[in-house]
Protein backbone atom coordinates (compact mmCIF):
# COMPACT_ATOMS: atom_id res chain seq x y z
CA UNK A 1 0.00 0.00 0.00
CA UNK A 2 1.43 3.50 -0.55
CA UNK A 3 0.46 6.30 1.66
CA UNK A 4 1.92 8.59 -0.40
CA UNK A 5 -0.03 8.56 -3.54
CA UNK A 6 -2.21 11.53 -3.27
CA UNK A 7 0.75 13.68 -1.62
CA UNK A 8 2.37 13.02 -5.67
CA UNK A 9 0.18 15.55 -6.84
CA UNK A 10 1.99 18.33 -3.95
CA UNK A 11 4.98 17.28 -5.99
CA UNK A 12 3.62 18.15 -9.97
CA UNK A 13 0.82 20.65 -8.77
CA UNK A 14 3.28 23.55 -8.57
CA UNK A 15 6.54 21.83 -10.61
CA UNK A 16 7.70 22.23 -14.24
CA UNK A 17 8.95 19.76 -16.68
CA UNK A 18 12.04 18.09 -14.87
CA UNK A 19 10.30 17.19 -11.34
CA UNK A 20 10.73 13.34 -10.19
CA UNK A 21 7.28 12.64 -11.26
CA UNK A 22 5.82 13.27 -14.51
CA UNK A 23 1.89 11.73 -14.72
CA UNK A 24 1.86 12.52 -18.15
CA UNK A 25 4.71 10.54 -19.31
CA UNK A 26 2.29 8.14 -21.24
CA UNK A 27 1.62 11.30 -23.53
CA UNK A 28 2.51 10.84 -27.39
CA UNK A 29 4.56 14.47 -28.28
CA UNK A 30 2.63 15.53 -31.14
CA UNK A 31 4.28 16.10 -34.22
CA UNK A 32 4.68 20.05 -35.56
CA UNK A 33 6.54 19.93 -38.34
CA UNK A 34 3.99 19.85 -40.62
CA UNK A 35 5.00 22.76 -42.38
CA UNK A 36 8.66 21.72 -42.78
CA UNK A 37 7.11 20.30 -46.41
CA UNK A 38 7.16 24.03 -47.90
CA UNK A 39 8.71 23.67 -51.38
CA UNK A 40 11.57 26.31 -51.18
CA UNK A 41 14.30 25.03 -53.81
CA UNK A 42 12.08 26.18 -56.82
CA UNK A 43 11.15 29.87 -55.58
CA UNK A 44 14.54 31.30 -54.98
CA UNK A 45 13.21 34.84 -54.00
CA UNK A 46 11.08 33.05 -50.97
CA UNK A 47 11.72 33.95 -47.92
CA UNK A 48 10.50 32.68 -44.68
CA UNK A 49 10.35 35.55 -42.52
CA UNK A 50 9.40 33.72 -39.13
CA UNK A 51 12.92 32.58 -38.09
CA UNK A 52 14.17 35.94 -39.17
CA UNK A 53 11.64 37.72 -36.81
CA UNK A 54 11.48 35.64 -34.45
CA UNK A 55 15.69 36.60 -33.93
CA UNK A 56 15.60 39.87 -35.24
CA UNK A 57 16.72 43.05 -33.09
CA UNK A 58 13.86 45.02 -31.69
CA UNK A 59 13.56 46.83 -28.29
CA UNK A 60 11.63 45.16 -25.78
CA UNK A 61 8.07 46.43 -24.81
CA UNK A 62 6.87 48.64 -23.76
CA UNK A 63 8.24 50.50 -26.36
CA UNK A 64 5.95 51.03 -29.51
CA UNK A 65 8.43 49.57 -31.57
CA UNK A 66 8.87 46.15 -29.00
CA UNK A 67 5.16 46.17 -29.29
CA UNK A 68 4.95 45.92 -32.97
CA UNK A 69 7.60 43.50 -33.20
CA UNK A 70 5.55 41.00 -31.14
CA UNK A 71 2.14 42.16 -33.36
CA UNK A 72 4.50 41.63 -36.10
CA UNK A 73 5.64 37.77 -34.38
CA UNK A 74 1.81 37.13 -34.20
CA UNK A 75 1.29 37.45 -30.55
CA UNK A 76 -3.01 37.30 -29.67
CA UNK A 77 -4.38 39.92 -27.03
CA UNK A 78 -4.09 38.01 -24.63
CA UNK A 79 -0.34 37.81 -24.72
CA UNK A 80 0.18 41.47 -25.86
CA UNK A 81 -1.55 42.86 -22.58
CA UNK A 82 0.55 39.95 -20.69
CA UNK A 83 4.18 40.59 -22.07
CA UNK A 84 3.28 44.41 -23.58
CA UNK A 85 3.96 46.04 -20.43
CA UNK A 86 1.46 48.69 -20.35
CA UNK A 87 -0.62 49.84 -17.76
CA UNK A 88 -4.07 48.25 -17.93
CA UNK A 89 -6.13 51.44 -17.56
CA UNK A 90 -9.38 50.50 -15.84
CA UNK A 91 -8.72 47.67 -15.27
CA UNK A 92 -10.32 46.24 -18.67
CA UNK A 93 -10.35 42.11 -18.76
CA UNK A 94 -7.16 40.82 -20.17
CA UNK A 95 -7.70 40.56 -23.56
CA UNK A 96 -9.29 43.88 -24.10
CA UNK A 97 -6.77 45.54 -22.34
CA UNK A 98 -4.29 43.20 -25.26
CA UNK A 99 -7.15 44.36 -28.07
CA UNK A 100 -6.38 48.23 -26.93
CA UNK A 101 -3.30 47.70 -27.60
CA UNK A 102 -3.30 46.47 -30.56
CA UNK A 103 -5.84 49.02 -31.63
CA UNK A 104 -3.18 51.84 -30.50
CA UNK A 105 -0.13 50.51 -32.52
CA UNK A 106 -2.50 49.70 -35.37
CA UNK A 107 -3.05 53.28 -35.52
CA UNK A 108 0.69 53.89 -35.87
CA UNK A 109 1.15 51.55 -38.05
CA UNK A 110 -1.35 50.57 -40.40
CA UNK A 111 0.94 47.88 -41.74
CA UNK A 112 0.14 45.99 -38.56
CA UNK A 113 -3.63 45.37 -39.23
CA UNK A 114 -2.48 42.89 -41.96
CA UNK A 115 -0.37 40.71 -39.38
CA UNK A 116 -2.82 36.88 -38.54
CA UNK A 117 -3.24 35.83 -35.26
CA UNK A 118 -3.93 32.69 -36.11
CA UNK A 119 -0.82 31.40 -34.10
CA UNK A 120 -0.04 32.74 -31.08
CA UNK A 121 4.17 31.86 -30.19
CA UNK A 122 3.76 33.24 -27.19
CA UNK A 123 0.79 30.46 -25.93
CA UNK A 124 0.51 28.44 -29.09
CA UNK A 125 -3.13 30.03 -28.58
CA UNK A 126 -3.42 28.30 -25.08
CA UNK A 127 -5.61 31.29 -23.94
CA UNK A 128 -8.74 30.11 -26.30
CA UNK A 129 -9.22 27.44 -24.50
CA UNK A 130 -9.64 28.42 -20.84
CA UNK A 131 -14.01 27.82 -21.41
CA UNK A 132 -13.28 24.70 -22.38
CA UNK A 133 -11.14 23.47 -20.09
CA UNK A 134 -13.52 25.18 -17.20
CA UNK A 135 -16.28 23.69 -19.07
CA UNK A 136 -14.21 19.73 -18.43
CA UNK A 137 -13.06 20.79 -14.86
CA UNK A 138 -16.70 20.95 -13.95
CA UNK A 139 -17.98 17.84 -15.41
CA UNK A 140 -14.56 15.88 -13.58
CA UNK A 141 -16.35 17.40 -10.39
CA UNK A 142 -19.85 16.82 -10.79
CA UNK A 143 -21.75 15.23 -8.03
CA UNK A 144 -18.89 16.00 -5.29
CA UNK A 145 -18.59 17.80 -2.94
CA UNK A 146 -15.84 19.53 -1.96
CA UNK A 147 -14.53 23.04 -0.49
CA UNK A 148 -10.77 23.62 -1.73
CA UNK A 149 -9.49 22.82 -4.93
CA UNK A 150 -5.82 23.19 -5.98
CA UNK A 151 -5.18 23.33 -9.42
CA UNK A 152 -1.90 22.31 -11.16
CA UNK A 153 -0.59 22.71 -14.79
CA UNK A 154 1.17 20.74 -17.45
CA UNK A 155 2.36 22.99 -20.29
CA UNK A 156 4.95 21.08 -22.74
CA UNK A 157 8.47 21.95 -22.12
CA UNK A 158 9.13 23.46 -25.73
CA UNK A 159 6.26 25.53 -25.56
CA UNK A 160 8.14 26.61 -22.33
CA UNK A 161 11.29 27.37 -23.44
CA UNK A 162 10.48 28.88 -26.56
CA UNK A 163 8.05 31.72 -24.71
CA UNK A 164 10.61 32.23 -22.09
CA UNK A 165 12.84 33.02 -24.81
CA UNK A 166 10.82 35.56 -26.88
CA UNK A 167 9.37 37.08 -23.88
CA UNK A 168 12.77 37.85 -22.34
CA UNK A 169 14.09 39.16 -25.46
CA UNK A 170 10.77 41.02 -26.51
CA UNK A 171 8.62 41.60 -23.60
CA UNK A 172 8.19 43.92 -21.21
CA UNK A 173 11.06 43.60 -18.30
CA UNK A 174 9.28 41.26 -15.17
CA UNK A 175 6.20 40.59 -17.51
CA UNK A 176 4.59 37.34 -16.02
CA UNK A 177 5.38 34.14 -17.66
CA UNK A 178 3.20 32.12 -19.79
CA UNK A 179 2.57 29.39 -16.74
CA UNK A 180 1.39 31.56 -14.20
CA UNK A 181 -0.74 34.04 -17.02
CA UNK A 182 -2.54 30.82 -18.11
CA UNK A 183 -3.28 29.54 -14.63
CA UNK A 184 -4.51 32.75 -13.06
CA UNK A 185 -6.88 32.85 -16.23
CA UNK A 186 -8.01 29.45 -15.71
CA UNK A 187 -8.81 30.14 -12.11
CA UNK A 188 -10.32 33.27 -12.74
CA UNK A 189 -12.72 31.59 -15.42
CA UNK A 190 -13.27 28.74 -12.58
CA UNK A 191 -13.94 31.24 -10.01
CA UNK A 192 -17.42 32.55 -12.27
CA UNK A 193 -18.67 28.97 -11.96
CA UNK A 194 -17.68 28.13 -8.72
CA UNK A 195 -18.08 30.97 -6.73
CA UNK A 196 -18.17 29.02 -3.58
CA UNK A 197 -15.07 26.85 -4.34
CA UNK A 198 -11.48 28.20 -2.38
CA UNK A 199 -8.45 27.96 -4.25
CA UNK A 200 -5.57 26.84 -2.32
CA UNK A 201 -2.41 25.68 -2.41
CA UNK A 202 -2.13 23.25 -0.21
CA UNK A 203 -4.30 20.51 1.53
CA UNK A 204 -7.46 20.62 -0.89
CA UNK A 205 -10.57 18.45 -0.78
CA UNK A 206 -9.96 18.35 -4.62
CA UNK A 207 -6.65 18.17 -7.08
CA UNK A 208 -6.95 19.61 -10.80
CA UNK A 209 -4.14 18.49 -13.23
CA UNK A 210 -4.78 20.52 -16.72
CA UNK A 211 -2.67 19.45 -19.49
CA UNK A 212 -2.11 22.13 -22.22
CA UNK A 213 -1.89 19.80 -25.07
CA UNK A 214 -4.15 17.67 -24.70
CA UNK A 215 -6.41 19.77 -22.67
CA UNK A 216 -7.19 16.67 -20.72
CA UNK A 217 -8.22 17.53 -17.25
CA UNK A 218 -7.92 15.12 -14.59
CA UNK A 219 -9.94 15.50 -10.95
CA UNK A 220 -8.50 13.62 -7.46
CA UNK A 221 -10.73 13.77 -5.27
CA UNK A 222 -8.35 13.32 -2.20
CA UNK A 223 -9.65 11.03 0.86
CA UNK A 224 -11.07 11.59 4.27
CA UNK A 225 -8.91 10.74 7.14
CA UNK A 226 -10.71 9.43 10.83
CA UNK A 227 -9.33 9.14 14.21
CA UNK A 228 -10.33 6.61 16.84
CA UNK A 229 -9.81 4.10 19.06
CA UNK A 230 -11.18 0.26 18.64
CA UNK A 231 -11.86 -2.50 21.19
CA UNK A 232 -11.92 -5.99 19.74
CA UNK A 233 -14.05 -8.58 21.68
CA UNK A 234 -13.92 -11.50 19.22
CA UNK A 235 -10.81 -13.87 18.83
CA UNK A 236 -11.50 -14.57 15.13
CA UNK A 237 -11.50 -11.31 13.54
CA UNK A 238 -8.50 -9.39 11.99
CA UNK A 239 -7.55 -6.15 12.14
CA UNK A 240 -7.09 -5.57 8.34
CA UNK A 241 -9.31 -7.22 5.06
CA UNK A 242 -7.92 -10.51 4.26
CA UNK A 243 -8.50 -11.79 0.95
CA UNK A 244 -9.57 -15.26 0.46
CA UNK A 245 -6.33 -17.53 0.04
CA UNK A 246 -8.02 -19.88 -2.61
CA UNK A 247 -9.17 -17.01 -4.97
CA UNK A 248 -6.78 -14.59 -3.73
CA UNK A 249 -9.93 -12.24 -3.20
CA UNK A 250 -10.80 -12.43 -6.54
CA UNK A 251 -14.38 -10.35 -7.51
CA UNK A 252 -17.36 -12.50 -7.23
CA UNK A 253 -15.10 -14.81 -4.80
CA UNK A 254 -15.19 -18.37 -4.70
CA UNK A 255 -17.12 -21.58 -3.12
CA UNK A 256 -14.35 -21.40 -0.20
CA UNK A 257 -15.17 -18.30 0.69
CA UNK A 258 -18.78 -18.34 -0.06
CA UNK A 259 -18.26 -15.63 -3.05
CA UNK A 260 -17.01 -13.19 -0.11
CA UNK A 261 -13.43 -12.97 -1.51
CA UNK A 262 -12.21 -12.94 2.20
CA UNK A 263 -10.43 -15.38 4.56
CA UNK A 264 -12.80 -14.04 7.15
CA UNK A 265 -15.57 -12.76 6.72
CA UNK A 266 -15.54 -9.52 9.58
CA UNK A 267 -12.06 -7.63 9.89
CA UNK A 268 -11.81 -4.46 11.95
CA UNK A 269 -11.20 -2.55 8.36
CA UNK A 270 -14.10 -3.53 7.00
CA UNK A 271 -16.52 -3.40 10.23
CA UNK A 272 -15.50 -0.04 11.21
CA UNK A 273 -14.93 1.32 7.36
CA UNK A 274 -17.91 0.10 5.93
CA UNK A 275 -20.34 2.43 7.31
CA UNK A 276 -18.11 5.14 6.81
CA UNK A 277 -17.30 4.31 2.95
CA UNK A 278 -21.07 3.98 2.65
CA UNK A 279 -21.90 6.83 3.88
CA UNK A 280 -19.31 8.82 2.25
CA UNK A 281 -20.04 7.40 -1.22
CA UNK A 282 -16.24 6.76 -1.23
CA UNK A 283 -14.70 3.85 -3.32
CA UNK A 284 -12.39 2.37 -0.74
CA UNK A 285 -10.52 2.60 2.94
CA UNK A 286 -7.23 1.60 3.74
CA UNK A 287 -6.75 1.07 7.67
CA UNK A 288 -4.03 2.46 9.72
CA UNK A 289 -3.14 0.80 13.23
CA UNK A 290 -1.30 2.12 15.76
CA UNK A 291 0.50 -2.06 15.62
CA UNK A 292 -2.21 -4.81 15.54
CA UNK A 293 -2.83 -7.86 17.15
CA UNK A 294 -3.27 -11.30 16.29
CA UNK A 295 -6.35 -12.48 15.07
CA UNK A 296 -7.08 -14.52 18.09
CA UNK A 297 -6.20 -11.59 20.57
CA UNK A 298 -8.97 -9.69 21.85
CA UNK A 299 -8.06 -5.51 22.92
CA UNK A 300 -9.54 -3.87 25.41
CA UNK A 301 -9.31 -1.11 27.73
CA UNK A 302 -9.60 2.22 25.91
CA UNK A 303 -8.63 0.28 22.32
CA UNK A 304 -6.15 0.76 19.78
CA UNK A 305 -5.79 4.07 18.12
CA UNK A 306 -6.29 3.86 14.32
CA UNK A 307 -7.12 6.09 11.36
CA UNK A 308 -9.26 4.99 8.70
CA UNK A 309 -8.28 6.57 5.40
CA UNK A 310 -11.64 6.99 3.39
CA UNK A 311 -10.79 6.93 -0.49
CA UNK A 312 -12.52 8.95 -3.10
CA UNK A 313 -15.43 9.97 -1.26
CA UNK A 314 -18.24 11.59 -2.77
CA UNK A 315 -18.93 13.26 0.40
CA UNK A 316 -17.17 14.51 3.12
CA UNK A 317 -19.63 16.21 5.74
CA UNK A 318 -19.36 14.04 8.68
CA UNK A 319 -22.44 12.53 10.81
CA UNK A 320 -19.91 11.33 13.78
CA UNK A 321 -22.73 10.45 15.87
CA UNK A 322 -24.86 8.51 12.62
CA UNK A 323 -21.36 6.81 11.86
CA UNK A 324 -20.94 5.37 15.54
CA UNK A 325 -24.47 4.44 15.40
CA UNK A 326 -24.39 2.53 12.41
CA UNK A 327 -21.02 1.36 13.09
CA UNK A 328 -22.11 -0.77 16.41
CA UNK A 329 -25.25 -1.60 14.89
CA UNK A 330 -22.85 -3.92 12.45
CA UNK A 331 -19.96 -4.65 14.73
CA UNK A 332 -21.73 -5.64 17.54
CA UNK A 333 -20.23 -8.30 20.22
CA UNK A 334 -17.08 -7.99 17.72
CA UNK A 335 -16.02 -4.62 17.96
CA UNK A 336 -16.37 -1.20 19.74
CA UNK A 337 -15.68 2.47 18.61
CA UNK A 338 -16.65 4.94 21.36
CA UNK A 339 -15.29 8.30 19.08
CA UNK A 340 -14.47 9.19 15.97
CA UNK A 341 -12.87 12.78 14.85
CA UNK A 342 -11.64 13.88 11.51
CA UNK A 343 -7.76 13.24 11.19
CA UNK A 344 -4.89 14.02 8.96
CA UNK A 345 -2.24 11.86 6.29
CA UNK A 346 0.64 13.34 9.01
CA UNK A 347 -1.24 11.34 11.96
CA UNK A 348 -1.43 8.50 10.11
CA UNK A 349 2.38 8.55 10.28
CA UNK A 350 2.49 9.54 13.68
CA UNK A 351 0.17 6.69 15.05
CA UNK A 352 2.76 4.00 13.13
CA UNK A 353 5.87 5.43 14.65
CA UNK A 354 4.06 5.95 17.98
CA UNK A 355 6.36 2.95 20.32
CA UNK A 356 3.66 2.74 23.08
CA UNK A 357 3.89 0.27 25.65
CA UNK A 358 1.41 -2.48 26.34
CA UNK A 359 -0.29 -4.05 28.75
CA UNK A 360 -1.09 -7.95 28.16
CA UNK A 361 -3.35 -10.53 30.01
CA UNK A 362 -1.83 -13.89 28.87
CA UNK A 363 -3.22 -17.17 30.30
CA UNK A 364 -1.17 -20.40 29.49
CA UNK A 365 -1.23 -24.10 30.72
CA UNK A 366 1.80 -25.97 31.80
CA UNK A 367 2.80 -29.35 31.32
CA UNK A 368 3.12 -31.79 33.85
CA UNK A 369 2.09 -32.02 37.43
CA UNK A 370 0.34 -29.26 39.27
CA UNK A 371 2.60 -26.59 40.44
CA UNK A 372 3.49 -25.20 43.79
CA UNK A 373 1.46 -22.00 43.54
CA UNK A 374 3.58 -19.68 45.32
CA UNK A 375 7.09 -20.96 43.87
CA UNK A 376 5.52 -20.53 40.75
CA UNK A 377 4.60 -16.69 41.10
CA UNK A 378 7.82 -16.23 42.62
CA UNK A 379 9.80 -17.41 39.54
CA UNK A 380 7.31 -15.47 37.25
CA UNK A 381 7.47 -12.07 38.98
CA UNK A 382 11.15 -12.57 38.98
CA UNK A 383 11.15 -11.97 35.26
CA UNK A 384 9.32 -8.56 36.09
CA UNK A 385 12.33 -5.65 34.44
CA UNK A 386 14.20 -8.50 32.25
CA UNK A 387 15.65 -7.42 29.18
CA UNK A 388 14.32 -10.09 27.35
CA UNK A 389 16.01 -11.42 23.91
CA UNK A 390 13.77 -12.69 20.95
CA UNK A 391 15.03 -14.11 17.93
CA UNK A 392 12.37 -13.78 15.43
CA UNK A 393 9.92 -16.18 15.95
CA UNK A 394 9.05 -19.28 13.89
CA UNK A 395 5.67 -18.51 13.31
CA UNK A 396 6.96 -14.51 11.47
CA UNK A 397 9.93 -16.18 9.97
CA UNK A 398 8.93 -16.45 6.48
CA UNK A 399 8.01 -12.45 6.90
CA UNK A 400 10.62 -11.30 9.15
CA UNK A 401 14.24 -11.08 9.02
CA UNK A 402 16.14 -12.95 11.29
CA UNK A 403 17.61 -11.25 13.94
CA UNK A 404 17.60 -11.40 18.22
CA UNK A 405 15.68 -8.17 19.72
CA UNK A 406 16.17 -6.54 22.47
CA UNK A 407 12.83 -5.99 24.06
CA UNK A 408 11.87 -4.60 28.09
CA UNK A 409 9.46 -6.55 30.33
CA UNK A 410 9.09 -3.33 32.54
CA UNK A 411 5.85 -4.98 34.84
CA UNK A 412 4.10 -8.04 35.86
CA UNK A 413 1.37 -8.56 38.10
CA UNK A 414 -2.21 -9.97 38.83
CA UNK A 415 -0.43 -13.77 39.13
CA UNK A 416 -3.06 -16.27 39.16
CA UNK A 417 -2.16 -20.01 39.37
CA UNK A 418 -5.05 -22.81 39.05
CA UNK A 419 -3.73 -25.74 38.93
CA UNK A 420 -1.79 -26.16 36.09
CA UNK A 421 -3.09 -23.57 34.07
CA UNK A 422 -1.07 -20.02 35.15
CA UNK A 423 -2.46 -16.16 34.03
CA UNK A 424 -0.84 -13.04 34.91
CA UNK A 425 -0.48 -9.50 33.64
CA UNK A 426 2.64 -7.76 31.95
CA UNK A 427 3.50 -4.20 30.18
CA UNK A 428 5.94 -4.34 27.89
CA UNK A 429 7.93 -2.57 25.39
CA UNK A 430 6.24 -1.89 22.37
CA UNK A 431 7.22 -4.93 19.11
CA UNK A 432 7.30 -7.74 22.21
CA UNK A 433 6.47 -11.13 21.05
CA UNK A 434 3.89 -12.02 24.21
CA UNK A 435 3.42 -15.46 23.26
CA UNK A 436 7.19 -16.67 22.55
CA UNK A 437 7.95 -14.53 26.17
CA UNK A 438 5.71 -17.31 27.74
CA UNK A 439 6.84 -20.42 25.61
CA UNK A 440 10.45 -19.49 24.40
CA UNK A 441 9.86 -20.54 20.61
CA UNK A 442 11.83 -23.63 21.65
CA UNK A 443 14.15 -21.18 23.77
CA UNK A 444 14.39 -18.42 20.98
CA UNK A 445 13.50 -16.16 23.20
CA UNK A 446 15.26 -15.84 26.65
CA UNK A 447 14.55 -15.58 29.33
CA UNK A 448 11.03 -16.93 29.19
CA UNK A 449 8.29 -18.42 31.65
CA UNK A 450 8.75 -21.77 30.01
CA UNK A 451 12.96 -21.22 31.08
CA UNK A 452 12.03 -19.91 34.87
CA UNK A 453 9.34 -22.33 35.49
CA UNK A 454 11.40 -25.14 33.86
CA UNK A 455 8.16 -26.22 32.24
CA UNK A 456 6.76 -26.81 28.68
CA UNK A 457 3.80 -23.94 28.85
CA UNK A 458 1.22 -23.91 25.97
CA UNK A 459 -0.73 -20.20 25.44
CA UNK A 460 -4.57 -20.41 25.85
CA UNK A 461 -5.33 -16.88 25.39
CA UNK A 462 -3.95 -13.59 25.50
CA UNK A 463 -5.72 -10.62 25.67
CA UNK A 464 -4.11 -6.58 24.94
CA UNK A 465 -5.62 -4.82 28.08
CA UNK A 466 -4.16 -1.16 27.50
CA UNK A 467 -1.79 0.22 24.59
CA UNK A 468 -0.06 3.20 26.63
CA UNK A 469 -0.70 6.14 24.20
CA UNK A 470 -1.66 9.52 24.63
ZN1 LIG B 1 -0.86 34.25 -26.87
ZN1 LIG C 1 -12.33 -17.32 -2.36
Amino acid sequence: MTDDDQDEWLDYASAGYGGAIDPWEDLVPIDESEESDIELDDEDDFEDDTPSLRDMEAPPCPAPMGIRHIIRLGSCDHCLARIGGRLNEGGLPTHEHGARIRADAIERDSMLSEISTDYCPFCEDLFDDIQNIVVRILRETEGVEFNSLQMGYHISKELVEEEDYLRKRFGARGAPPLKASFAAAVELALKEKMKEVNLVKEVPDVMILVDSLTLRVKAEVRPVFLYGRYRKMSRDVPQTRWPCRSCKGRKGGCESCEMTGLQYRHSVQDLIGEPIRQSLEAGDTSFHGMGREDIDVRCLGRGRPFVIEVKQPKKRTLDIEELLKSIAVGAEGLVEVDELRQSTRPEVARIKETKAEKSYRIRFEIEGDPIDQDDAEQRILSLSGAMLEQRTPKRVAHRRSDLVRKRELVSIENVVVEDKEIQFDVRCQTGTYVKEMVHSDDGRTTPSVAEVLERACEVLWLDVLEIHAE
